[in-house]
């Protein structure tokens, strides 16, 4: 009776069937006369149905998953709108109505603001130094303590690298024309841009396009060459701003129903969480690849005007920034304890960094 509940707890995810693949050795094997437990999940996403790198991203997470598992675990893709909207992937993850979930956990800063540390920090960690904290410095164990009020087990799934700052109908030339923007920048650097006299907006990729051609904002940011020229951003802005100061990675996030990753062999766990490992590189390295040639198609073909942002505009919005990230770790005892942790390992390995990376970066 409990196992049948449980089962119905997933939505009827699992299944019961048989592998050929079993070995009487492995433990989800107990049933040696052939009776394997199917596990069939959803995953919902934020993006539309294989949008470059984030979309196919999720794509290979699932394929991954479904191959390494030997049809154990079978997970079917959805887009954003398709089962439900992109900004609900969060909740139907949380009630079951899907078991898998790829979104930016910045999205859910109306439900847990401290979902934002891993997200993306303005002027903080990049995306070498977020895998280095969530995988050794104890950053994934306080983002698992976070959601499991939620009934969810989060992992990163996708780092994007530094972002770019965003398309613009406008030149930016001072901290003045940042006062009165409307733009569609979310999680803490839309908190910081409201400080800097902006006026900030959550929305999907989806409605980017026509939100901005509408004239419904002036500015938006998305991601990156590669993601942006996929959307035809360039179309209804001119201006193309960097750096991303607001997202110096994005780390996208594997959220999975608490009771139906509990519902999981512990091998069949391992899988899911070795794959995660794997599209989390695996988008890094895809959009590292695809950016120059995205941008060089945006510059000559389309006529995109390539701007830096001026000094001073760069200074104010650090200022915020500031004030903003330890703000965030004043709302809530878990809220202070990850702030704690981001910060020291931010300041450790910058110092490292310094000497390393971007020693390196300024020798070449
Ligand atoms: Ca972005």
């Amino acid at each position: 009776m409990k196992r049948r509940n449980i089962i119905k707890a997933v939505g009827a995810a699992a299944i019961v069937g048989t592998l050929s693949a079993c070995k009487p050795q492995e433990q989800n094997c107990k049933q040696q006369a052939g009776e394997q437990k199917l596990h069939k999940w959803k995953m919902v996403t934020a993006w539309p149905k294989n949008f470059p790198a984030l979309g196919t991203g999720a794509n290979f997470l699932a394929e991954t998953i479904n191959q390494m598992s030997g049809g154990r675990i079978s997970i079917t893709v959805y887009g954003g709108g398709e089962l439900v909207p992109p900004l609900e992937v969060f909740d139907a993850v949380s009630n079951g109505t899907a078991q898998m979930g790829h979104a930016a956990s910045y999205y859910w800063k109306g439900k847990t603001p401290e979902a934002q540390f891993f997200g993306a920090v303005p002027f903080g960690m990049n995306a070498q130094e977020m895998n280095a904290w969530l995988y050794h410095g104890g950053g994934l164990d306080l983002w698992t303590e976070l959601y499991q009020q939620f009934n969810l087990v989060p992992f990163p799934v996708g780092q994007t690298g530094v972002q770019m700052g965003g398309w613009f109908n406008k030149e930016i030339n001072s901290k003045e024309d940042l006062k009165g923007l409307v733009m569609r920048i979310p999680g803490l650097g839309g908190e910081v841009l409201k400080r800097a006299g902006g006026s900030p907006k959550i929305l999907p990729g989806s409605e980017l396009f026509t939100s901005l051609q509408t004239g419904n904002i002036d500015a938006t940011e998305w991601v990156g060459p590669y993601n942006d020229l996929a959307f035809g951003l360039y179309q209804a802005a001119k201006y193309y701003y960097y750096p991303g100061w607001h997202e110096p990675t994005a780390c996208l996030e594997g959220i999975i129903n608490k009771t139906a990753y509990d519902d999981l062999e512990e091998d069949l766990q391992q899988i899911v969480k070795i794959a995660c490992v794997a599209a989390n590189q695996n988008m890094l390295s895809d959009f590292t690849a695809k950016n120059k040639t995205a941008l060089d198609t945006l510059i000559n073909q389309h006529k995109v005007e390539l701007r830096k942002y001026p000094d001073d505009v760069i200074e104010e919005l650090k200022g915020h920034a500031q004030a903003v990230f330890d703000e965030l770790g004043e709302k809530s005892a878990m809220g202070k304890k990850i702030y704690k942790s981001y910060k020291a390992f931010a300041e450790q390995t910058r110092s490292w960094l310094d000497i390393s990376e971007n020693a390196y970066f300024k020798a070449r």
